[in-house]
């Protein structure tokens, strides 16, 4: 079986953050492959148009060849919802071992998601530690049992562990907000990521 991982995620634009993430999990679990799975209609965010945000996770995964970029989420119409991911990637890699990756942020709000309950049991869990606000590891793994003991209450299992990565505060909001006002993004999006951001004038307040 081989063992593959869904880095679901606005990508709003890609950033180191993001990239740190998906390299632990692939050395830390053994993985073939991440598939990074940028979401065209997020339930929950207003986003830069998909197509943007797709040349940008092209620009800056293109030298992994454990990268791969799925955008099955276009196909469809409506919200994107994450149980709708796997299922239909389930389909496209047969005889899989799916793991999830994600952040403890996005993590903590699995019950509340669409049919979030039945997901949980559906893959592995990969969790990025996160700073929400002010969290040790230790207290990410407290916040894990957390939902753990929830997902368990409505008679489901759900298997997971924290990724080894240290907490990097970058988040995509920051990096359109540091846009906005004209600061540098220097050091917090691969170089080609910050020349496509000038190039198309994106979070700018005149975007392309
Ligand atoms: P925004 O700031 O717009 O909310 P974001 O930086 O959280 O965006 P997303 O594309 O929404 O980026 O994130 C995709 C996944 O990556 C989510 O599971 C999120 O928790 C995780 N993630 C993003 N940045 C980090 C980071 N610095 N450390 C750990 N996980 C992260």
């Amino acid at each position: 079986m081989q063992r593959l991982a869904i880095f679901g995620g606005t990508f709003d634009p890609i950033h180191w953050g993001h990239l740190l993430v998906a390299e632990t999990a692939l050395s830390q679990v053994h993985l073939e492959q991440v598939i990074w799975v940028p979401s065209r209609n997020p339930p929950h965010k207003q986003a830069a148009l998909f197509e943007h945000r797709v040349v940008m996770l092209q620009l800056a995964t293109k030298n992994n060849p454990a990268f791969t970029i799925s955008l099955i989420d276009r196909e469809r119409s409506g919200k994107s919802y994450a149980i709708n991911t796997l299922i239909d990637l389930s389909a496209c890699y047969p005889n899989t071992h799916w793991y999830w990756i994600i952040g403890l942020d996005a993590f903590q709000t699995l019950p509340r998601w669409y049919r979030g309950h039945e997901l949980a049991q559906m893959c592995d869990w990969l969790i990025a530690p996160r700073l929400l606000g002010g969290e040790t590891i230790a207290q990410s793994e407290l916040i894990c049992k957390q939902v753990e003991q929830q997902v368990r209450k409505q008679s489901h299992t759900i298997n997971w562990q924290l990724l080894h990565t240290p907490l990097v505060k970058v988040s995509s909001s920051i990096i359109r907000e540091l846009c906005y006002q004209n600061h540098s993004i220097i050091d917090l999006v691969p170089e080609s990521v910050r020349l496509y951001i000038a190039t198309h004038n994106l979070y700018s307040h005149n975007p392309e």
